[in-house]
């Protein structure tokens, strides 16, 4: 329940008070602080009275501000401050509006008392969104409010904010705020007598190294006979988290689809084959309910302590922050049979489509995947356009046409139990590595493969010039690395003569400088020379541009190969500027 106490000065105040209490009783524990000759100090009881939930001062604003002046610390610690005037006339939330909740306070004092409720907060004046309610009525907590003020400010001025809701603190935009939902359970086994220093940097390394907000994790939980274990309870006390303890006939009772580790020795010690991942994952099932809940992290090791992470919905159902491609029993996280045995698992590839290049084209799954991965593998100019993400990971960068060596790479550290990631621009599977990695890994079912889509060029460009592929179009590379000209020259033709527009991706190279004009050449056999064509160069990179010629003009243009080319077909027109093909919507 709130504790709100309500601070009064004059006798007509001190009525206002009582009447305040006796509205606000059913909802709050709410104490009356009266003026009278030995209420004592107002400081003092101010002092007190900041440990709760609201301060609401029946009178001058200036005593409020007066008295709690020396307790503010920040607009996530303060609890919310109002004041009304003895006549009840007016509310007036002056502290923590957001966070705090002083602003819905106000307004249902308001209500209740018939008043009306003086509103100063920017975002809530200007009906624009404010973060800091939106996460404070949902139990959500913000792990750098710092930045409240800054993403408020850009929403008022009408720009764009970057805000992730996610246990974990990648920065996936430019400058992120993060908003953090109480989702995770730690499932913890240790030694008895562990020492509490010991346990505590393996929980807080085990969560830093992987990016996971602390304040994501609501309970621990373990089996019944570390009950009296001292570092654990320490810790759950230092933290403010809550704790669970489960009989081992209650941790066998699971399902097998999470993948469980087991171990003999621990089925010796405890009468059930793992400690940590089963008391997670119970718990988040009764915290998330059937169905919501995964396995994160599986089972850590280290000097006799064991750690494990399950996922559940934590928020109340609002939202799915499940990541996606991480169901139950699918993690490709490392595994260890015993506790005092660590050896290498079952490792992974993920090849993953980064986009054309710009952070906000980055789908959320792509970067977690990257955050999620030991090891990095690209060409070099696309790991260093995601060099933010990568930070104390591994990263091999190799020069362009090693493609086949790239792969071969991957394969070898997944073998050896890794996390791999092979990025890609664009799309992975679109003149991307995801072929190849299916390929030379075609003998090896033990490595599971998995392709996250990215926006390829034809639809970050399309976008940019208007909407050149409202209907059937086709994709086509004029490199001839490793397609002969005939086939291409063949596909051309083809696409010609079905009226497809066609996007064409490596339009040129330095060793391909006439291969633009020949293409031009072949489809100028079948499609008029002033078909109205687009190109765009450098998408969401520096030098970034889009123009519009016909496909005449086309090899004349300044093209290249950071370039990808809109052949329109014959029902693509230019309206105010921009690339359209219609469709042929008419009016009923
Ligand atoms: N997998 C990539 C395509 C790789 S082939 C994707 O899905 O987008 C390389 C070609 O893609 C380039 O020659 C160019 O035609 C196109 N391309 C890739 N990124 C681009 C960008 N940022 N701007 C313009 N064209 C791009």
């Amino acid at each position: 329940m709130k504790k709100i106490t309500v601070f009064s000065f004059s006798e007509k105040g001190n009525r206002v008070n009582l009447e305040i209490a006796e509205l606000l009783s059913s909802d709050a524990e709410v104490e009356s602080s009266l003026q009278s000759a030995d209420a004592g100090s107002l400081v003092e009881r101010t002092e007190r009275a900041f440990r709760g939930d609201a301060l609401i001062f029946v009178g001058a604003a200036g005593i409020a501000v007066r008295a709690i002046a020396p307790f503010i610390r920040s607009k996530d610690k303060d609890p919310a401050v109002i004041v009304i005037d003895e006549l009840k006339q007016h509310v007036i939330p002056i502290l923590s509006g957001h966070l705090g909740g002083a602003n819905d306070l106000a307004r249902s004092l308001a209500e209740l008392l018939s008043a009306e409720e003086v509103i100063t907060t920017a975002t809530d004046i200007n009906k624009v969104f404010a973060v800091d309610s939106f996460a404070s009525e949902r139990g959500i907590g913000i792990e750098n409010p710092e930045r409240i003020k800054d993403v408020s400010a850009a929403l008022l001025r009408n720009e764009e904010v970057g805000i992730s809701l996610s246990p974990f603190l990648s920065d996936i935009f430019p400058k992120t705020l993060h908003l953090v939902p109480k989702c995770l359970c730690l499932g913890v086994g240790c030694r008895k007598g562990t020492e509490y220093d010991k346990l505590k940097s393996f929980i807080l390394d085990f969560l830093k190294d992987r990016n996971i907000s602390l304040s994501a994790v609501s309970d621990i939980a373990t089996i019944d006979i570390k009950r009296n274990e001292a570092a654990i309870k320490r810790f759950v006390d230092e933290h403010n988290l809550g704790l669970r303890f489960f009989t081992a006939e209650e941790l066998k009772d699971l399902p097998d689809s999470f993948g469980f580790s087991e171990s003999d020795f621990v089925l010796e010690k405890t009468g059930v084959s793992n400690v940590c991942e089963r008391s997670a994952v119970k718990r988040a099932l009764e915290l998330g309910g059937e169905g919501r809940v995964s396995l994160l992290e599986k089972k850590q090791v280290s000097g006799g302590m064991t750690l494990a992470v399950a996922l559940y919905d934590g928020t109340g159902g609002t939202g799915d922050i499940h990541p996606e491609g991480e169901k139950p029993g699918e993690d490709p996280g490392k595994s260890c049979e015993d506790p005092e045995k660590s050896g290498s698992g079952r490792g992974s590839i993920s090849v993953v489509g980064i986009g054309p290049g710009s952070p906000d084209k980055l789908t959320p799954e792509a970067g977690r995947a990257i955050i999620k991965a030991d090891i990095v593998i690209g060409y070099r100019v696309y790991t260093e356009l995601i060099k933010e993400l990568t930070e104390g990971k591994t990263v091999i960068s190799s020069e362009m046409r090693r493609e086949r060596e790239r792969c071969g790479k991957a394969r070898e550290y997944a073998l050896k139990g890794n996390r791999v990631a092979v990025v890609c621009s664009g799309d992975a599977g679109i003149y991307g590595m995801a072929g190849l990695i299916f390929e030379v890994c075609a003998n090896d079912p033990d490595i599971e493969v998995t392709v996250i889509p990215g926006i390829t060029a034809a639809l970050a460009g399309g976008a940019l010039l208007g909407s050149p592929l409202t209907n059937d179009f086709s994709v086509i590379s004029l490199s001839d690395h490793l397609t002969d000209k005939e086939t291409i020259n063949k596909r051309l033709r083809a696409a010609g003569e079905a009226d497809l527009v066609t996007v064409l991706y490596n339009p040129k190279s330095r060793v391909r400088q006439d291969s633009l004009k020949e293409a031009v050449e072949i489809l100028m056999e079948r499609v008029p020379p002033d078909r109205v064509c687009g190109y765009v160069k450098n998408i969401g990179r520096e030098g970034e541009i889009k123009k519009l010629c016909t496909l005449r003009e086309l090899p004349e243009e300044d093209i290249d190969m950071f370039t990808t080319v809109f052949i329109g077909n014959s029902d693509t027109v230019i309206i105010n500027g921009r690339m359209v093909t219609e469709r042929g919507y008419r009016e009923a």
